[in-house]
């Protein structure tokens, strides 16, 4: 026993598993008040935490890509800031300037590691790592608030260096709206800014919660207001309009008398299309509320402290492109608290606006059909070019389509609109298949081939791509299709194709697997297989469709 034990410690020694210890524990990673599962454990190496280029900062809103061939680990996010490191060499570019880092990024295997407080720091995070708990902590930082009058009213742009979550409430004598920014550090130099106009008197912001951070803007009305926020999916900008009713009233009539003789009631839960979608909430007097995001599947809960919900329980089944059920609910009792909740099928941008002196509230959701991405598949060869032929016989235009049909029917019941390059055994010039894609409105591409070799040994899965605006869902479907497939990654590689070259929207080619290796054809022989790479290719789309806006002009 005594003799197994030792053996043991030595492999963790010798191996790439002794870098998740720091003094006897294992080092997690926090961004934005959730976990990070990372793809390996992070190490320490002189007061830096190393962690791989991965995960992490796709949950801070950047993706990292490692280039195998150049030695480059490119982190982006999506205000355009660049960064590019390399292993072994304590430098960075920021968006091509070359800065000293005091550790370089490092190796361990083929996976780099880079110095997570520096780089996350970069990339504009509070960062701090709790050497007892063996926690790195990282979070968005709220930059900026500036206030501006438009004739409708105020608008507030808030600048933050990373995703945050809003959280609204109006709070009543006196009057206020209160927005609390949910994983975000304070770093805005006013504690308060006066506005005197568009129904607001002042803007008081403080940091009103540490663990997770909690930065609260306080709206002093003059008067009442109805109001939307808008967290835009594109940047880590969130804008909150405000719009004042009727003419402005001195502050010391503020607000009537609110009615405490009744409770507050929830009279009416309804979804309605026109234009977009929208879910109306109508109660008896004004309604205090929150508003929180949850994922997997996406949705959009409404909390309206202190409301009764008469009916309990009601389920409104919509199944449109966009929203999968509205349930609203007695989420709690003693407080009272009633929860609606919009399950969307994807993420999409959306507005809560408070109407009627804050007795309606409306959940706008933006219309599916004007900034939805639409997915290109295009299936490699087919009709009299039939492509590779594997070692039995198997015929790589016939495995592409159907996995790229199977990969359609998994988008398609995801309400993703899906085009087809060819949907049949057909034939189609090369040069047409872009275009094809371009004329229904595709906002990203995907070709979908499998790899050939005159050496039978040579296997494993590549993604291949031409323009920036690529690499993230190059890496996003080379990603899920290692992980599905268990076979060697042969990475993400830039290549000329015709397919992937002249596009403006983000197009790879993915190379599934070798069917000239015996082996691997007859994995794609296999009907179970290639559910599994449409799922891995469905699955990669999926990351970037959350993360990525539909491209400028498409
Ligand atoms: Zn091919």
């Amino acid at each position: 026993m005594g003799f197994v034990r030792v053996f043991i410690l030595v492999i963790v020694l010798l191996g790439t598993a002794f870098p998740g210890l720091a003094q006897g524990r294992t080092i997690s990673v926090v961004v934005n008040g959730q976990p990070v599962r990372l793809e390996a454990p992070p190490f320490l190496l002189s007061g830096q935490v190393m962690i791989p280029a991965g995960a992490a900062f796709e949950a801070f809103g950047a993706a990292a890509t490692w280039f195998a061939e150049k030695q480059a680990i490119v982190i982006s996010n999506r205000t355009g800031l660049t960064l590019t490191l390399r292993p072994n060499e304590p430098v960075v570019l920021v968006n091509g300037e070359q800065r000293a880092i005091p550790i370089a990024p490092v190796l361990r295997g083929d996976r780099p590691f880079v110095p997570a407080q520096v780089v996350f720091s970069l990339l504009g995070a509070w960062v701090k790592f709790e050497e007892r708990e063996g926690v790195l902590h990282v979070a968005s930082q709220v930059l900026g608030v500036s206030p501006e009058q438009i004739p409708e009213g105020l608008r507030l742009i808030v600048d933050a260096t990373g995703p945050v979550q809003v959280q609204t409430q109006r709070l009543s004598n006196p009057e206020r709206l209160v927005l609390d920014l949910v994983n975000a550090a304070n770093r805005v130099q006013e504690r308060e800014i006066n506005v005197q106009g568009g129904g607001v008197l002042r803007i008081r912001i403080s940091q009103f919660q540490v663990k997770p951070y909690i930065t609260r803007m306080v709206l002093d009305l003059a008067q009442p207001v109805t109001f939307q926020v808008t967290n835009a999916i594109d940047t880590f900008r969130i804008v909150v309009e405000v719009n004042p009713l009727g003419p402005a009233t001195p502050p010391s009539s503020l607000s009537p008398a609110p009615d405490f003789s009744a409770a507050l009631k929830v009279n009416e839960v309804r979804y309605e299309e026109g234009k977009g979608s929208r879910v109306v909430i109508s109660a008896n007097r004004a309604m205090p509320y929150t508003i929180s995001e949850f994922v997997f599947p996406h949705r959009i809960a409404v909390d309206i402290q202190g409301a009764i919900f008469p009916p309990v329980r009601q389920v409104i089944s919509v199944k449109n492109q966009v929203v999968t059920y509205v349930r609203a609910a007695q989420f709690m009792t003693n407080p009272e608290i009633t929860r609606i909740v919009v399950t969307l099928r994807r993420k999409v941008p959306y507005v809560v606006r408070s109407e009627a002196g804050g007795t309606r509230l409306i959940v706008e959701l933006e219309q599916a059909t004007t900034r939805s991405h639409v997915v290109a598949l295009d299936p490699g060869h087919g009709g009299k070019d039939p492509g590779a032929i594997g070692p039995t016989g198997l015929k790589e235009a016939e495995v592409v389509l159907d996995i790229a049909l199977r990969t359609r029917d998994l988008l398609t019941r995801d309400g993703v609109k899906v085009v087809m390059t060819r949907d049949r055994d057909v034939f189609v010039e090369v040069v047409d298949r872009p275009r094809i894609a371009r004329e229904q409105g595709a906002t990203i591409y995907i070709s979908i081939h499998a790899n050939a070799s005159v050496t039978a040994s040579v296997s494993g899965s590549e993604t291949y791509y031409n323009t920036p605006q690529s690499l993230a869902l190059a890496q996003m479907i080379q990603e899920e299709l290692t992980r599905a497939l268990g076979l060697p990654s042969r990475g993400i590689k830039t290549a000329n194709f015709y397919v992937i070259r002249d596009n403006t929207i983000p197009s790879v080619l993915v190379e599934v697997a070798f069917i000239s290796s015996p082996a691997e054809e007859k994995l794609l022989r296999s009907p179970e297989v290639r559910q599994k790479i449409a799922i891995a290719i469905y699955k990669g789309i999926l990351r970037f469709l959350e993360v990525y806006p539909v491209p400028a002009g498409h």
